[in-house]
């Protein structure tokens, strides 16, 4: 499951997003509201852990386009204002629950734990595309019926690839999305990683018979997910398996803006309890 954490107090979303790295999610951050829309317009998360007072533009302004433009991300707003006219307004504009800063750290996740296990009862946690079945909640993968074992990264960059199956992810995008920009990730990790999940899609397809990996080379850009379904084969595409019909004529490599970098606005580093009202 992937959460968007959005902070402007560094040490806080550092902390938060930690957390919630630990507690098995897939957590990104940002600190102001600006950034929280281009990166919730890359990829829908699934739950976004929204701060009211944001630089670049303020908390409400982004629930209400959240709430509009991506209906089916769960919102929780965590934030300084206590007083029940703001806890009021932000349930009316969509928010999905509402917690004060001081908060503590276990009712937060036990508040996330709620609201995706509210979600998943009415929604399905399957990817299915290109003969691969991914289950979010199971974190379970097979290829064309044949069950795959993948490292936690190997699982949350198959899983990113599914998510916007048919268009090219950049590099970038893996790094910020997968890697969440760690220093610690070399810069050919995506390089590397695809080979590892081409090698076990391949061994996949060694057992299961006519496939082959779906993982595509776009090149001088990054990745993407083979979907014969949702998107032309753009000629710029490498790794042709053998025995794949003609590509269909149509638009090539589909562009994405490169995202903003992360923390891009910290101007405002307010103690959550001082944040202004409105
Ligand atoms: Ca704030």
């Amino acid at each position: 499951m992937r959460v968007l954490v959005v902070e402007d107090d560094p040490a806080l979303a550092v902390f938060v997003q930690k957390g919630l790295m630990l507690e098995g999610y897939d957590a990104d951050r940002c600190g102001d509201g600006e950034t929280a829309l281009e990166l919730a317009a890359e990829l829908p998360p699934d739950l976004v852990v929204l701060d009211l007072g944001l630089p670049r533009r303020d908390g409400g302004e982004v629930l209400e386009v959240l709430r509009r433009d991506w209906p089916g991300s769960l919102i929780l707003v965590l934030s300084g204002r206590a007083d029940l006219q703001q806890r009021i307004r932000c349930l009316d504009l969509g928010a999905d629950d509402y917690l004060v800063k001081p908060f503590s750290f276990h009712e937060l996740t036990a508040r996330c734990r709620a609201l995706l296990r509210r979600r998943e009862r009415h929604a399905d946690p399957m990817l299915r595309c290109a003969g691969i079945l991914l289950n979010r909640m199971e974190r379970t993968v097979s290829y064309q019926e044949v069950a795959l074992e993948l490292t936690t990264k190997e699982f949350a960059l198959l899983e990113f690839l599914m998510l916007r199956r048919g268009a090219c992810c950049t590099r970038a995008e893996l790094l910020q999305h997968v890697w969440h920009n760690s220093p610690e990730a070399g810069a050919n990790v995506v390089d590397v990683y695809i080979t590892y999940l081409r090698k076990k899609l391949s061994a996949a397809h060694q057992e299961g018979g006519l496939w082959s990996s779906p993982i595509e080379t776009v090149r001088g850009l990054g990745y993407r997910l083979r979907d014969l379904h949702r998107l032309p084969r753009a000629e710029s595409s490498v790794h042709e398996p053998a025995g794949e019909p003609p590509s269909v004529p149509g638009p090539s490599g589909v562009e994405r803006s490169e995202t903003a970098g992360l923390e891009s606005g910290t101007a405002d580093q307010r103690e959550a309890g001082a944040e202004h009202h409105g």
